[in-house]
């Protein structure tokens, strides 16, 4: 219902962005930051501040934190646990799955229902059709506040077991730091010819773009050969993309660029050509990635 009370624990920029579209929605909303004057914000919107950790958490039945990581979530309520039972707690903090696990655990020794979420959208886009918020832990709970949560983002529910949700979160993060960064040594590169990022960045993207459109491709979809263990090379084998992986390493080392993103690369697949797999699609260096059996 829209009068359901809301705390959210944690002002950063998602923080305040959550808390200001449960606003606009009419619930009521109690907040608490470490730095007290990152509220003034959302005070002037109408959210209640409370003066600790422990009276937010009193506020509501339905606690949001939204923090740097797990740690901050002790750091905040470990002097308070005792109010926690029969509460929903819903971190939508990055971290690592095995720490979301503990922290599930945690939250069950002192009674209280834990969702864990990782949240696919930059802050401005909170509570737009562009938002959605991966979540792990018992699928009734995500029921219970689907109405309140379904504000922030499109919820998706992954499963019951809790590292879920940031297995997912970390692996959708890792997609887009290692482009970020690719696309930043390439940017580099092309500066080092007087290029401007203005005109580099533009005519980059469009071969970012191009790898959705490689990927998604009927025929060639290579998800379904993956999961086969299959990796019939037709275009683009694995001697091919390893031969281009050099030549970015060579260009990178004569223009001074930092190695660590090429040398990465290169070694996925130096090893599956080492292992006899050249003529294989590019798709064979997972196991250049996956832990050895
Ligand atoms: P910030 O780093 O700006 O804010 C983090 C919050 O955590 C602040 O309220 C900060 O308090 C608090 N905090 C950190 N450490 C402690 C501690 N030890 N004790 C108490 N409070 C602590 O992050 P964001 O708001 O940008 O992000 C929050 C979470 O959302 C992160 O996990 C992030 O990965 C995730 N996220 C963020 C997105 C974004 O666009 N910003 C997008 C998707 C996910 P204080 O103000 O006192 O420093």
């Amino acid at each position: 219902s829209p009068a359901t009370p809301v705390s959210v624990i944690g002002l950063g920029p998602m923080g305040r962005a959550i808390a200001h579209t449960l606003l606009t929605a009419g619930h009521p909303v109690t907040v608490w930051n470490r730095t007290a004057g990152r509220a003034d914000g959302v005070v002037g919107a109408g959210a209640t501040h409370a003066p600790t950790p422990r009276e937010a958490v009193e506020a509501s039945e339905l606690v949001l934190l939204s923090l740097t990581d797990y740690q901050a979530m002790y750091d905040i309520l470990d002097d308070v646990t005792e109010a926690l039972a029969g509460r929903t707690l819903v971190n939508l903090s990055s971290d690592t799955p095995d720490r979301t696990r503990e922290a599930a655990a945690w939250a069950a020794r002192h009674g209280a229902a834990f969702l864990t979420g990782g949240v696919m959208a930059p802050a401005p886009m909170i509570g737009t059709n562009a938002a959605h918020i991966y979540y792990s832990g018992p699928g009734e709970l995500l029921e219970k506040h689907r109405d309140v949560l379904t504000l922030l983002g499109t919820p998706k529910h992954l499963g019951e077991e809790p590292g879920l949700a940031q297995l997912m979160y970390q692996a959708q993060l890792a997609v887009f730091l290692t482009t970020l960064s690719g696309l930043m040594h390439a940017t580099a590169m092309l500066g080092t010819a007087g290029l401007k990022a203005r005109e580099a960045l533009p005519e980059l993207l469009s071969s970012a773009d191009s790898i959705g459109d490689m990927l998604r491709a009927g025929e060639e979809h290579p998800g379904a050969a993956l999961d086969a263990g299959e990796h019939p090379g037709h275009l683009s084998t694995v001697t091919m993309m390893g031969a281009t992986s050099d030549h970015i390493v060579d260009t990178s080392t004569a223009l001074g660029l930092d190695l660590a993103l090429p040398t990465a690369v290169q070694g996925h697949y130096r090893r599956a050509i080492e292992n006899g797999h050249g003529s294989d699609n590019w798709t064979r260096i997972i196991d250049s990635i996956r832990p050895p059996h």
